[in-house]
């Protein structure tokens, strides 16, 4: 069920209240539905004004919701509480005209919480993820093991299916696997997870948050309150600072993951096998083997430490160390993310276009030994020195590609100026086929073509999707060819 269809028969604490609904648009209009049908006087405020939100907006007028187009700023008259998208920045007027006025700012991720276990329907517990990379493969890996616990389960939050459908839907659920944003969580005040892990943290969305301290501390809300263990990453320091500085529910542990072999309280590996020192009888003595590094798909180190970190959470909710194996061989990951496209004359080709910053392709260029790289497009303000340099050893060569191509072009004149380098000097959707071209020419046996751009792909594809499809379609008529 949608959440456009929620109703409730319980009288709610919105009767009556004037909500502002900040953004049309994914969360924004369930968001509207669903308050209207709670009994509050609801109206929306947006930015834009184009053909997509008139339309938008005559749905929910036709609702009898309030409707302002245009005008995202100013604060309607009477206003107790503010709904936002999460993407909304916080230095906006609205908000400031908020705080001025003493009304409270919710994300779409607070009001779903709010909302939880509403007429008779189970509040299932949440186990969150954030971090800058990896959420979605963690928490459709978490999804896939609380599964083969036999539990009801989805993968839900920022990853395409709502927080809103999912808390106030049919369906009931045992426990949730939530992917939260660091928007999400800036405007998610108190909620509280059972457990929580923060993947990594690299800079990213710094515009939005206005400084890395700021992002942090966003993330770091995450582990507020949590009442099993807050996860962290032995390998990034600051997530263990982030769990440190949590406040959380008395004999809640720190449980760290780590691509080494773990210490009391750790999931880590050993001897291509995931184990488990956190959650056993006498840790200091005491491991479980959870699976093997092949059950993971795919085996990158990346990708291993996410498998830890699911598994870890899993683990706090009480998931057997069978179901840890039953649930990450039953995983496959989503589509251009790693993705083996095929193999031709002894050289592999993959496809990991959501690598859209440099951290992202880091771990990917890690993953293998002597790599044609394939980069460039959106930088984002990024710089590309240090990527450049930590994998300046695994290139056997790059094709650069995209509007930005000269910055990692620097880099690799200062990193690693040996590395053969193809420079393509176009930006049309047609570069794809003939930097894939160019990528075989540099290839020898053994080698992967690597499609890890460490940037965005707007100036040259709709999205990290079509850039994918575009490689994987030029591999393929190569093949043909
Ligand atoms: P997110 O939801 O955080 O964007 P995804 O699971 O969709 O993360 O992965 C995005 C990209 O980030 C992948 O294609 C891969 O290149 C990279 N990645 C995945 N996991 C990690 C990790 N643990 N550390 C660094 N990079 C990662």
């Amino acid at each position: 069920m949608g959440s456009g269809q929620v109703t409730s028969s319980v009288p709610s604490e919105f009767q009556g209240k004037h909500v502002t609904v900040a953004g049309l648009g994914v969360s924004g209009v369930p968001a509207a539905k669903v308050l209207h049908g709670l009994g509050a006087h609801v109206t929306v405020v947006n930015d834009g004004d184009d053909d997509r939100a008139r339309a938008q907006a005559a749905e929910l007028e036709a609702l009898g919701v309030t409707v302002r187009l245009g005008d995202g700023d100013s604060l309607p008259e009477g206003t107790d509480l503010i709904v936002t998208a999460p993407g909304w920045k916080p230095d906006k007027p609205l908000f400031q005209a908020a705080e001025k006025a003493g009304v409270p700012v919710w994300g779409d991720v607070e009001l779903a919480w709010r909302l939880r276990g509403r007429d008779g329907r189970k509040a299932a517990p949440w186990l969150a993820v954030t971090g800058t990379n990896g959420k979605t493969t963690t928490v459709q890996m978490l999804a896939s093991i609380l599964k083969a616990a036999g539990l009801r389960t989805a993968a839900v939050g920022n990853i395409g299916v709502s927080l809103l459908d999912a808390v106030l839907g049919e369906e009931e659920y045992d426990v949730l696997a939530v992917e939260l944003s660091s928007y999400q969580l800036h405007w998610a005040p108190s909620l509280r997870a059972h457990s929580a892990a923060v993947l990594n943290l690299a800079p990213d969305h710094l515009d939005w948050h206005g400084s890395m301290e700021a992002y942090a501390a966003d993330k770091g809300r995450i582990y507020e309150g949590n009442r099993v263990a807050c996860v962290y990453n032995v390998a990034d320091k600051a997530t263990e600072d982030l769990v440190r500085e949590a406040d959380v529910e008395e004999g809640c542990r720190a449980v760290g993951f780590t691509l080494s072999a773990p210490g009391p309280s750790q999931l880590g590996v050993v001897d291509g096998i995931l184990v488990d020192r956190a959650f056993v009888e006498n840790r200091h003595k005491n491991a479980q083997e959870l699976a093997e590094v092949s059950d993971v798909n795919p085996p990158a180190p990346h990708n291993i430490a996410n498998a830890l970190a699911a598994a870890a959470l899993a683990r706090a909710f009480g998931v057997p160390a069978k179901a840890v194996r039953d649930g990450l061989r039953s995983f496959t990951p989503d589509a251009h993310r790693i993705a083996l496209v095929a193999e031709m004359d002894g050289v592999a080709y993959v496809d990991d276009s959501k690598a859209t910053n440099t951290h992202a392709a880091e771990a990917s260029l890690a993953a293998y030994e002597s790599i044609v790289w394939i980069a460039g497009g959106l930088a984002k303000g990024a710089t590309f020195d240090e990527l450049v340099a930590k994998s300046a050893k695994r290139l056997r060569g790059v094709v650069l590609i995209g509007a930005d191509r000269a910055l990692i072009r620097d880099a690799l004149v200062r990193h690693a100026p040996e590395v053969p380098v193809v420079d393509l000097d176009r930006t049309d959707t047609g570069a794809m086929l003939q930097a894939v071209q160019e990528a075989r020419r540099l290839a020898r046996p053994g080698d992967t073509v690597l499609l890890a751009p460490a940037c965005a792909s707007m100036d040259m594809f709709t999205n990290y999707n079509k850039r994918g499809d575009a490689f994987a379609e030029a591999v393929r008529e190569l093949g043909a060819g």
